[in-house]
Order: structure tokens, then sequence, then C-alpha cells
């Protein structure tokens, strides 16, 4: 309890930045999944994503730690109906929150203006550990946010249990996205409850079949239970959107506007269509 207090009392820009430094000296270390060029730009480019959400995120957190406050302080939630061990509620909210947020991941996948935002996450055709920066703030406005506050309301989830939710949920991330090998005993051990960093880059292709699977963020026995797992060698798969395949629509401002712009999904049919005609 002592330990998680101190760990969420640390401020959160500096997990962020502290992982992002680590997991991207790892990825100049160690063998690398996939080969790139023009990391630092890469690295750059996502960064000013990071910005953008540093900025909208001032705002967006102090209205779900007041929502969630004033939820707690009316006890709204199944958890105030029973009597549960505190490590018991700390695992079974985490678990909760994480549900809330695959079924808000799937909703962005299947509703056209969400999509539009969503998408920016996406597009990168190079993926690293940078890229889990690479989101639209106003996406987190919705997802994030909104996710968490609708997570509270149900379950009568508290700030504790939201913070150790994003604790866990940003180390998964970065190990999700990082461009590094892991072994497949993985997939096949670990990969049974969690989402494995093999796992998520399945949800990352660019073959729509395979973009919408995978939606969790640290429980992959959502999509076991709700018939969306599914699973690809990781050598196999090409990252990214098709329709954002150029390297000018991989820019930050172009990114920043792309939800504004009318881009045509390139469907898996077109897309098979085209990688068996060159
Ligand atoms: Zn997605
Ligand atoms: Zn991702």
């Amino acid at each position: 309890m002592e330990l998680i207090n101190s760990l969420l009392a640390v401020n959160a820009n500096y997990i962020l930045i502290g992982l992002m430094v680590l997991f991207y000296s790892l990825e100049q270390l160690l063998t690398t999944q996939f080969n790139f060029t023009k990391r630092p730009q890469h690295l750059f480019q996502n960064s000013l994503f990071y910005v953008a959400f540093f900025l909208g995120n001032l705002l967006w957190s102090s209205v779900t730690v007041f929502s969630i406050e004033w939820l707690n302080n009316q006890q709204v939630g199944l958890f105030y109906l029973v009597h549960l061990p505190l490590w018991l509620k700390l695992l079974l909210g985490v678990a909760m929150f994480d549900l809330v947020s695959y079924w808000f991941h799937r909703l962005a996948h299947v509703v056209p203006l969400l999509w539009r935002f969503h998408r920016v996450h996406h597009s990168d055709t190079t993926m690293d550990a940078s890229t889990n920066f690479r989101a639209h703030p106003l996406e987190i406005i919705f997802w994030f946010g909104s996710s968490s506050i609708l997570a509270a309301a149900i379950f009568g989830l508290n700030l504790l249990t939201l913070g150790l939710y994003f604790f866990i949920a940003t180390f998964f991330f970065f190990l999700e996205h990082a461009n590094l090998r892991f072994p497949k005993w993985i997939d096949k051990s670990f990969g049974l409850v969690f989402t494995t960093p093999n796992l998520h880059k399945v949800h990352h292709e660019q073959d729509q079949h395979y973009t919408d699977s995978n939606f969790s963020d640290i429980f992959i026995l959502w999509d076991r239970l709700f018939g969306t797992f599914k699973s690809k060698p990781v050598e196999q798969i090409k990252f990214g959107l098709k329709e954002f395949d150029e390297e000018k629509k991989q820019s930050f401002w172009y990114l920043m506007k792309s939800p504004f712009l009318e881009i045509k999904r390139v469907e898996s049919e077109e897309l098979n269509k085209t990688t068996s005609a060159k």
C-alpha cells in the first residue's frame, strides 16, 4: 500500500519521459524487431504529440479528478454495495478500467467520427516506443477521460485505483509498441491473460482484418472473451494504414489536421488487391 502510494505520488510526466528514454535506449542497444532509419526525426514528430497531450491533459485531468471525487462522495457504483478486501478491490478495479477502455477502443474502430481521431495512433508505419505518444489530443479527451469517469461511475472506483491502472497501463503501452524482439513463449504463456508486445502489434497491421482485433490495453482476456482475439507471426506484420503510407502524411501537422480531412479507409479487399498487383 505504502509502495503504491509513493509510486503514484511521482509526477506522471516524469514516468512517461523516463520510460521513453529507457525504451529508446534499449531499442538502440538491443537487436530490434524491425529496421528503420530516421529514428531521431520519427521520435521528434511523435514527441510533438506528447507536448499536445500534455497541454490537453492539463485541463482534462482536473475534470476527471473532480468527477471521480464527486462520484465517490455520492458513493455511486457497484463496489459500494459489496465488502471486499483492499487488494481485491484494487485488482478488480484495474481490470474494470481496462474492460471499459476495451469497449471504448472497439467503438473507436466502428464509429466513423471516432475513427478519424483514433487512426492517428494507427498511422505510424515505423513503430517503436515513441508510437505510444502518437495519439490525437482530442481523442485523449474523449477516450481516457470519459472511459475513466464511466468506469468509476459503474463500478465505484476511486482515484487510487485509476492511478494504479494508469501506472500499469503506461508500462504496458511502452512495452507493446517497443521495437524489440520478444520470444514466442511469452505469447504462449503470458499472452493467455495479458496483452503482449507481439499481440498488440497485430492490432497495428495494415490489413483491417487484423486492425480490428486485440483491442485490450492490459488484459487480452477481454479480446478472448468477446471474440476479437487474433494472432499473426510478428515478422509478417506491415504497420500503419495504407491511406497514410506517404512520408508527408507521417508529419505531426498533417496528422493533427487529419481528423478534419476526408480520407477514405482502405479496406482489406482493396489492400489485398493492391499488394497482389505489385
Ligand atoms: Zn485501435
Ligand atoms: Zn498501439
